[in-house]
């Protein structure tokens, strides 16, 4: 007999488990009880006051986007809405060239509705690209925009059905060229744009979401990130999501248990009943188990081996875990950082993603070249990104000071050792504000009051769920682990698998929602309410999902 009993148990109590809990309490009127081995929930959404007092820093996602990320959550749970204060950027992207301290950039659609303004900074460099920019708004808004979200929002398909991206991708009218599909996003960008200016800010904020410059069949999603609307920032930290989440699910009768690690998922006759938890706790469910955890440890750990077929136990062993890995430094600032580049328009000083770039993409290509051979990005030759968050909503950092995070792209925890990565994450501050200072009056050390140094070894150590590599997207983002064929094809439809009760809510399943949005929680509760006749808020309200 088990010593406790729900409808619902859910492993780990990270973003996707929060969201699919939200819709599982209240709309599924179930029991649901979260059990996170962390000393608190929202491993992905999590933010702490940890440089200076005062500074907020997201150690994990912060990039969120309100209509795609949390759109349907936000409009299912209005009082996550009222709770959720955000900010939003004037510039969304700039990416500025040290030769001549120019830039080149989008403005977001707040400051910028029709896009003129983004057109007239366009034209400068080139009329044509300015106007290619217009016909790729005009697409993305009819065609390919509402394809991303409803690739978000619906549990994906088997790899042999289409998913809204192959049909859209497949439709003369939305303007993607069939060869497009095959090839990498500079291929395609460069087959767009005439200026290299373009090229580089269009790759390199591509590049933000895992998409590597030079990977065939990534066109799309690099095109689609650098095209983003706006971002949120959120007042408190990404983590606010977290606070918000978890007192829906609260008010709801649900249970968050923290510190209490999983250690095996209870299978009898081919279905999940429950699970043990590391203090040997057992815990029955009567309708689902569903897991945050990452793939080798579902199947290796908390199953095993003998529950899987062969294929799947090779495709889970196979996965590409070491490209998609950052250091993500936030610091805490004296002041706000200057740019150069603000003579020739001031308006850079308020981007979101502050690319500091060269004129000549190659050295974002070469960037990625150099990891994949297991070597260091050159400091000489960074591709950084400087994302301002403070400069959207101040109350970030005390008033008058600056929380700013760096985002590099790096090698994988597992390439040094636990005394060399201490070494190598206080040598990279120092080629952080080396590399930064170069574009700016006023970054040096002078400026700085502390600084969090998360690499990929501090990413592992936060939460298991990143894996052993602490990519950022915990398994990598290219076409053999994407959309249909997320984590592999053979488990990639959660209504068909393998386990018999048992989900997956996870960034590792479901899509295209590789970071911290809401999706793939919402798959499994859109699964569960048609097996088991919940309440389907889409249908009340008229939503197509
Ligand atoms: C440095 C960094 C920067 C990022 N930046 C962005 C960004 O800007 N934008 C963006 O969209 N995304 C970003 N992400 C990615 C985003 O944070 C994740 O994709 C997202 O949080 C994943 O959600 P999840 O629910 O799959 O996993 P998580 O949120 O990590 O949650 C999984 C939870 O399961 C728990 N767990 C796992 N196994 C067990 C077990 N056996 N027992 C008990 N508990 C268990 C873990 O402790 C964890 O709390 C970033 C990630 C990192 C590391």
């Amino acid at each position: 007999m088990a010593d406790m009993s729900f409808d619902v148990v859910c492993v780990g109590a990270g973003a996707k488990a929060l969201a699919f809990a939200c819709w599982a309490t209240k709309y599924g009127g179930l029991s649901v009880a979260m059990f996170d081995e962390r000393h608190e929930a929202g491993a992905g959404w999590s933010s702490e006051e940890s440089l200076a007092p005062g500074f907020l820093a997201d150690h994990c996602s912060h990039i969120h986007s309100r209509a795609a990320y949390h759109g349907l959550l936000l409009e299912d749970f209005p009082e996550i809405d009222e709770m959720a204060e955000y900010s939003t950027h004037r510039v969304f992207s700039a990416m500025i060239f040290k030769e001549d301290d120019t830039w080149v950039g989008r403005y977001g659609y707040g400051e910028d509705p029709t896009q003129e303004k983004t057109y007239k900074l366009f034209e400068k460099i080139s009329r044509k690209d300015a106007d290619t920019y217009m016909w790729l708004l005009d697409k993305v808004v009819r065609y390919w925009g509402p394809a991303f979200d409803e690739a978000g929002w619906v549990p994906t398909p088997s790899s042999d059905e289409m998913d809204p991206l192959d049909l859209v991708m497949a439709n003369p009218e939305s303007g993607w060229k069939q060869e497009w599909t095959l090839m990498s996003p500079v291929q395609v960008i460069r087959e767009l744009f005439e200026s290299v200016e373009i090229q580089a800010l269009f790759l390199r904020v591509g590049q933000s979401a895992g998409a590597m410059p030079d990977e065939a069949g990534m066109a799309m999603v690099s095109i689609m990130t650098a095209m983003q609307p706006d971002i949120m920032v959120h007042r408190g930290g990404a983590h606010n999501m977290t606070h918000c989440t978890s007192r829906v699910i609260q008010s709801n009768g649900g249970k968050i248990f923290l510190n209490a690690r999983v250690e095996k998922i209870l299978i009898k006759d081919g279905k999940a009943t429950g699970v043990r938890l590391a203090d040997g706790t057992e815990v029955d469910a009567r309708v689902a188990v569903v897991s945050g955890a990452y793939p080798t440890d579902l199947v290796f750990e908390l199953t095993g081996e003998e529950f899987w077929s062969p294929t799947v136990i090779r495709g889970i062993k196979g996965l590409r875990t070491n490209i998609n890995c950052i250091s993500w430094y936030t610091w805490a600032l004296q002041g706000q950082p200057i740019y150069s580049a603000e003579v020739y328009n001031p308006d850079c000083h308020d981007a979101a993603y502050i690319c500091l770039g060269r004129k000549d993409i190659n050295y974002i290509i070469q960037d990625v070249e150099r990891r994949r051979r297991g070597l260091w990005p050159d400091p000489e030759k960074f591709n950084l990104v400087i994302n301002n968050w403070s400069i959207a909503e101040p109350t970030l950092a005390p008033p008058g000071k600056a929380s700013v995070l760096t985002e590099q792209y790096v090698l994988p925890a597992t390439a040094y050792s636990d005394r060399e990565w201490q070494e190598v994450a206080k040598r990279h501050a120092d080629e952080i504000i080396r590399f930064w200072s170069r574009y700016t009056t006023n970054i040096s050390w002078e400026n700085v009051i502390g600084y969090v140094p998360v690499t990929p070894y501090f990413t592992v150590r936060h939460s298991r769920s990143f894996g052993p590599s602490g990519g950022w997207t915990s398994i990598d983002t290219f076409p053999k682990q994407l959309g249909k064929y997320r984590p592999i094809p053979e488990l990639a439809n959660i209504r068909k698998f393998p386990i018999k009760d048992l989900y997956p809510a996870s960034v590792c399943w479901g899509g295209y929602g590789i970071g911290g949005t809401c999706h793939q929680g919402y798959h499994v509760y859109k699964v569960l309410a048609d097996l088991h006749g919940l309440r389907k808020p889409w249908e009340e309200k008229g939503r197509k999902y």
